[in-house]
């Protein structure tokens, strides 16, 4: 069965297990896990997270310039809707990118638009992510966010200069000093906008490190989306 008939086939919520029409979670389901915590404020616009009070900017964005202009996030890294990213990066269900995108889409409808000559660029896995998944879980949800978006599929015009310690195992400070310089641009971008996909954004570091890289490359902006943003 081919991958784009596989994400067709979803019709049961990834979270619930209610039945739903096509690749999509319940309402209720999505309702819950996009619902902001008691006392959260809006987004912020540059890198996602949601400052305390009524400040526009983060603290992490007052003191930190990013390569990157904006961020949108479709919700927090935070359960159950961390189980949605699980899913697709540890139980290798690959029907729950579509779910992840179509999120995304909506967060995105929600905020401002995207100009229509946007690329996609989904943030290129880690040669040992590669071999442990077979598959890079961003690729797979850019190519369906595309589908989502109307636009055309994502390139791949990132490649890593060398390969990262696990991510995960770091602290903030170790994994910015990590992604420092991490990726290449393989293309000039000639003033093009570019939207970079990711699965999770956390400290933001690997997102600014793939933005640096477009910009060097001649992008004219870079946007950084992703499906989770850990608080
Ligand atoms: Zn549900
Ligand atoms: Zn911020």
């Amino acid at each position: 069965m081919g991958r784009r008939l596989l994400s067709r086939v979803g019709c049961e919520c990834p979270l619930c297990g209610a039945r739903v029409a096509g690749a999509r979670l319940c309402a209720g389901c999505q309702a819950d896990i996009l619902a902001a915590p008691p006392g959260a404020g809006p987004r912020c616009p540059r890198c996602a997270l949601r400052p305390a009070g009524a400040a526009l900017h983060c603290a992490a964005c007052m003191a930190q310039s990013w390569a990157f202009c904006r961020s949108v996030a479709a919700f927090d890294y935070v359960p159950p809707a961390d189980a949605l990213i699980l899913m697709l990066k540890t139980r290798l269900r690959l029907n729950t990118a579509p779910v992840l995108a179509r999120l995304m889409a909506q967060a995105l409808r929600a905020g401002a638009s995207l100009p229509s000559d946007i690329l996609l660029v989904p943030i290129p896995a880690s040669r040992a992510s590669l071999l442990q998944r077979g598959m890079n879980p961003a690729a797979e949800i850019a190519r369906s966010l595309a589908a989502e978006l109307g636009v055309p599929g994502p390139r791949h015009l990132l490649r890593r200069r060398r390969e990262s310690p696990r991510q995960a195992t770091l602290g903030r400070r170790a994994r910015q000093r990590g992604a420092a310089g991490l990726f290449l641009c393989v293309e000039p971008l000639h003033g093009r906008h570019v939207a970079v996909v990711d699965d999770v954004m956390t400290t933001g570091s690997t997102v600014n490190a793939a933005a640096a890289a477009l910009l060097e490359a001649g992008a004219a902006s870079v946007t950084a989306l992703v499906a989770a943003r850990r608080p």
